[in-house]
């Protein structure tokens, strides 16, 4: 359970406050407080609200940056992505992928299959303690026969085979997230949802911070919480939170604006790897029985705060799908959702596709203001967050020793336990879930299997509060493949810190990653979320605007109707 947020907690002095709640700065919360390091996390919006909530939903190893030879972050992204699956079972499995080998493939076949032994070479212990539902079998080259019996959307004009591999597929990132969160909480962290740094207080006659100042962003009343070491985690607001302890803060955030398409289903069970003759290239993931296709990469100069996707990036997506499959399959009307995303890329001067996804963590007493106190951490992955939030714990680790005198820190490996609603490190998801399915627990098994795969072990609570009020088993939309149920919602409220219609449908829940639901089942979840949070009938309707044009294509069909 997330405690409610109750500002009296800030009334002590913390050793560490981190600033941002995406996923870098939750592994770092969590990091601190399984070693018994007082913590506080604060994020101006939802936990994993921004770039967090928006990739391909891979934990992978990243294929691709073989390319430039960065085999010390394929071999961590490949270690963390075992990891991850031995963490987090129930929200993690294994992804086939297709990369189709034309007459014109470039790199051709030869290229590929090096590329490819290297990716198994760096995950050579990728199998072991794995249970059988989380093994990845070695890449391999199949004929062109084959290749159209496992996907028949394909080209098959020029179709030479093509190569089979696996990645892990993380099924929510948000609930993943939340795994993280709940982790950090049990071990006595303090995470604060709809809380912004505003400022930083310094110690009188220094450049050491000891404070910053907190504005709830619901109520907007401000706090101050005192630490001795502070993080900055803001992501693509890096240089911004920096901006408020610096007078000339050093750009260090090269940020890459990323989204996907949503869509309708177009493609079969794996997942397909296509690059046209021009070297562009994309992916087509099946998830949830959807397909969802990209990612793009492009600069992006403007604020985070005002990310939104242009008809432009919907268009290049589209035709670079219809390009890429015969029969021109993807229609506008398929789409559903364009999730968005900055990826917050540490500056390299090169362009953002090329840039590293590595990490980097910096300690601005360094810096020409010489402020003390104060470290950011910027780039990595989703993937690699467990290892980065040591990263940074380790490099604060001096600093709350000098500056949180007596204190006391636990030797904890974090790469040996499970998240919060996994059993056990290492077992079998698949297990768990038969022995789920023999209990008598008379809700229907994709319902059941849904809450598992959303809650792990906390599904029990969920059916709990169902049990008591059956009528809140009733799911919320009518849609078909959709099994989130009412009881869900009060569980969000209740024990997971959900405090707006975003928070539980788009990251509690799973209703609102598959885009838009539609006003009925929106207006269902508001009347009863609106109940338990006791809003008024103009703040109900409000939450019911805000979540709709939190989905950019809503904002977008806004605009255009408003144009004309
Ligand atoms: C399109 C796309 C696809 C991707 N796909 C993958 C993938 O498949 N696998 C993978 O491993 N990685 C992927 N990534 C990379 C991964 O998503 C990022 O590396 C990661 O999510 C970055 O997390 P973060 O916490 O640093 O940033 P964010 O998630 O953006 O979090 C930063 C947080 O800081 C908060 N904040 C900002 N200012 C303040 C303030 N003043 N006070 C309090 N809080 C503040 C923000 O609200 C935000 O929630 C992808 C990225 C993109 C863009």
């Amino acid at each position: 359970m997330i405690h409610k947020r109750e500002f009296h907690d800030l009334e002590k002095k913390f050793d560490l406050v981190v600033i941002g709640g995406g996923i870098t700065g939750i592994s770092v919360a969590r990091e601190a407080a399984v070693r018994g390091i007082r913590v506080l996390c604060v994020e101006k919006n939802d936990f994993a609200c921004a770039t967090s909530s928006a990739t391909s939903k891979l934990l992978h190893g990243g294929l691709r940056y073989l390319e430039s030879y960065e085999f010390g972050l394929v071999r961590e992204s490949l270690s963390e992505r075992h990891i991850m699956g031995l963490a987090a079972g129930h929200l993690s499995r294994p992804m086939q992928f297709l990369v189709p080998m034309f007459e014109w493939s470039n790199p051709g076949r030869f290229i590929m299959q090096m590329g490819l032994s290297t990716y198994d070479l760096l995950a050579y212990d990728r199998n072991l303690g794995t249970p059988e539902d989380k093994q990845i079998p070695p890449a391999k080259w199949i004929s062109r026969e084959e290749f159209l019996k496992l996907e028949p959307k394909i080209e098959s004009k020029g179709l030479k085979g093509g190569f089979v591999y696996y990645d892990y597929q993380s099924t929510y990132p948000e609930r993943l997230a939340l795994a993280f969160v709940k982790t950090a909480v049990q071990a006595g962290a303090v995470m604060l949802n709809h809380c912004q740094a505003t400022g930083f207080g310094f110690k009188a006659g220094t450049k050491q911070i000891e404070s910053v100042q907190i504005q709830d962003t619901l109520s907007g009343k401000e706090y101050t919480a005192k630490g001795s070491v502070f993080v900055n985690a803001s992501g693509p607001w890096m240089d911004q939170v920096l901006g408020l302890a610096e007078r000339s803060p050093l750009h260090k955030v090269q940020k890459s604006k990323g989204i996907h398409l949503l869509t309708d289903r177009i493609i079969g069970e794996q997942t397909l790897f296509l690059r046209n003759k021009k070297g562009q290239h994309c992916l087509l993931l099946p998830w949830e029985g959807m397909t969802l296709i990209g990612p793009t990469d492009s600069p992006y100069e403007g604020s985070p705060d005002d990310l939104s996707p242009v008809e432009e990036d919907i268009t290049m997506l589209m035709d670079l799908v219809n390009e890429l499959l015969p029969g021109r399959p993807l229609t506008r009307e398929k789409i559903r959702h364009v999730p968005i995303g900055i990826r917050p890329l540490v500056f390299s001067g090169k362009s953002t596709y090329r840039a590293s996804r590595k990490h980097e963590i910096y300690d601005h007493a360094a810096d020409q203001d010489k402020i003390e106190g104060l470290v950011s951490v910027l780039g990595g992955k989703w993937t690699t967050s467990r290892k980065l939030g040591e990263d940074v714990l380790h490099a604060c680790l001096p600093k709350l020793r000098s500056f949180s005198p007596g204190i006391q820190i636990k030797d904890v490996r974090t790469d040996r336990e499970p998240l919060h609603g996994y059993p056990t490190f290492g077992a079998s998801s698949t297990e768990i879930w038969e022995q789920i399915a023999l209990m008598n627990h008379r809700v229907p098994d994709n319902v059941l299997n849904h809450l598992y795969t959303l809650y792990g072990t906390d599904y029990q609570e969920v059916l709990e509060i169902a049990r008591k009020e059956p009528s809140l088993l009733k799911r919320i939309s009518d849609e078909p493949g959709r099994y989130d149920i009412m009881a869900q919602i009060v569980y969000a409220v209740e024990n997971e810190s959900a405090h707006t219609l975003s928070d539980i449908l788009s990251r509690r829940l799973a209703l609102g990653s598959f885009g838009y639901p539609g006003d009925t089942a929106a207006k269902r979840a508001a009347d009863l979320a609106g109940k338990l949070l006791k809003w008024s009938s103009s703040r109900k309707t409000e939450e019911l605007k805000a979540y709709r044009l939190s989905y950019p294509l809503e904002r977008l069909s806004t605009d255009s109707k408003k144009k004309k």
